[in-house]
């Protein structure tokens, strides 16, 4: 059976509580070989580690979520440094800028309330990058909105800390700046949607070798789960459809995103 990584799930989210022995069962029983487990704060991360601490096969991803910024701590860099220690921690994130709900597009808000909301996504994700490129970690970097901005903040950074730009959904000209300051990026279940034609353009363009594969539980879940709870199980659905587009056979397309997997996160932290 080819094996798969599962790049990007939130199993420390509330909605795994009552059954997570059997979420992690169910993705061993379909071949998830490694779970990455990502925070979005810093409580999430000590979760995340615990469980990488519990399970050897899974990992931890720390850090903090650019949407919960206002609630991050003005200098998060001591305590990144402090988690990051942990032989477990395979990235930092996920960090990155999220302009999509910024607070003009709510009532009793105007476009001057959106200044210091961005600037302190920008603040928490300098501050990402500073640690990574301290420890020679990778980042997990989530970006909405704000394609340019995350570019030009990432780019100072470029070839000493490696991005991947998960839940990738632009188009092929972003996926091409993106590998040129040497990061990649991950997929998730809207490859397998109706209205996901677009994604699939980009995975036909994106080279074996650059990118993952993610289910980002307990969203985004892959047809035919569409709406329910997304488990990192799931990921293979995904897979059938990427090796579809790329015209490789799954073992192909296995060997492939777990090399490009164990390169990303864990090149610079453990024998893999
Ligand atoms: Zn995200
Ligand atoms: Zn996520």
């Amino acid at each position: 059976m080819p094996v798969f990584y599962d790049t990007h799930a939130h199993l420390s989210d509330p909605g795994f509580v009552s059954d997570l022995p059997e979420v992690i069962a169910r993705a061993r029983a379909a071949g998830i070989t490694r779970i990455f487990c990502v925070a979005t704060d810093l409580t999430s991360s000590k979760r995340c580690l615990e469980l990488a601490e519990e399970h050897a096969d899974l990992y931890a991803v720390v850090g903090w979520h650019p949407s919960d910024a206002a609630d991050a701590p003005a200098d998060l860099r001591p305590a990144l440094l402090d988690l990051a220690r942990h032989p477990k921690v395979a990235a930092l994130g996920e960090t990155g800028l999220d302009y999509y709900r910024r607070p003009s597009t709510r009532s009793g808000f105007s476009e001057a309330d959106d200044i210091p909301y961005k600037q302190k996504q920008v603040e928490l994700f300098h501050q990402h990058l500073e640690v990574a490129a301290e420890l020679g970690l990778s980042c997990v970097i989530h970006q909405r909105d704000a394609l340019e901005e995350t570019l030009a903040q990432l780019e100072p950074f470029a070839h000493r800390v490696r991005g991947v730009f998960h839940c990738f959904a632009n188009d092929a000209a972003a996926l091409r700046r993106v590998l040129g300051l040497g990061s990649i990026v991950s997929f998730t279940g809207i490859l397998t949607f109706k209205n996901g034609q677009n994604i699939r353009d980009v995975v036909a363009e994106t080279p074996l070798g650059q990118f993952m594969l993610e289910t980002d539980s307990p969203y985004l879940a892959p047809i035919p789960y569409r709406g329910q709870r997304c488990e990192p199980a799931h990921l293979i659905e995904t897979a059938r459809v990427a090796a579809e587009v790329k015209g490789c056979s799954l073992e192909a397309l296995s060997a492939a995103t777990c090399r490009t997997a164990d390169g990303f996160f864990l090149q610079n932290r453990l024998p893999t």
